[in-house]
């Protein structure tokens, strides 16, 4: 990164802890019109993950923007999130990304999820089926301060079949009943005014204002 010309607006720079190419796609379309510039992990050389066994989404983004920002030396960003159905008792939670306990690729992945959440849910009636995604962000710096923490909620119910092809992970599977559409077939745009990410996003904002990140800072 060069430096800027002398007066030229500097924009911050946030580094999210994420190998997700959709999640960093959502993060930066949500963060760029507050000000921020969005980098992934894949702009560094690969650093080890770590492993996410935290009991909460809040604990995980912890412990994912502790870890990454020590390995990087850069304060670090993590989203952890995943979906929660009241009639499974808040299942799959924070195991959502490894539900099926399938390898393979991510789309292998959801399919697997997506298809044994539908399983665990046959028979169980349409009033029964709410459900939210839950979105926890943590801002840690290199040598473990917390620096700010947000988390976001987005309410729906689970249908029957996938329907939609927007997004990733269950958003095929969550109805929002007032738009009669799943998260899948929301427009990008409306999905990240609407989520669980673009709420958990436009809460820690002015604390990534705060917090001061600037280019490679
Ligand atoms: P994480 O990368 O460990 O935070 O796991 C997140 C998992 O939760 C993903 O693999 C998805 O299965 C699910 N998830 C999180 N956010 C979303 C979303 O916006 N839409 C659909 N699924 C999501």
């Amino acid at each position: 990164m060069g430096e800027p010309r002398p007066g030229a607006p500097v924009r911050p720079v946030i580094v999210l802890a994420t190998g997700n190419p959709k999640k960093l796609g959502e993060v930066r379309a949500i963060l760029e019109p507050e000000g921020f510039d969005v980098l992934g992990l894949d702009a560094f050389d690969p650093v080890p993950e770590p492993e996410e066994d935290a009991e909460t989404f809040a604990g995980n983004a912890r412990l994912k923007a502790r870890a990454y920002a020590a390995a990087l030396g850069v304060a670090c960003l993590a989203d952890d999130s995943g979906l929660c159905v009241d009639a499974l008792d808040g299942a799959p939670g924070v195991r959502s990304a490894r539900y099926a306990g399938v390898d393979g690729d991510r789309e292998t992945r959801d399919g697997a999820n997506n298809a044994k959440l539908l399983r665990e849910l046959r028979g169980v009636p349409p009033e029964r089926r709410t459900a939210r995604f839950v979105c926890a962000m943590c801002l840690a710096a290199p040598d473990g301060t917390v620096l700010a923490e947000s988390e976001g909620t987005f309410e729906g119910v689970i249908i029957d079949e996938p329907r939609g092809d927007g997004g990733f992970g269950y958003d095929p599977l969550l109805l929002l009943p007032d738009e009669g559409l799943t998260s899948a077939e929301l427009d990008p745009a409306e999905k990240n005014r609407r989520s669980h990410r673009g709420a958990a996003c436009r809460a820690i904002a002015p604390r990534l204002r705060a917090a001061g990140l600037v280019a490679g800072g």
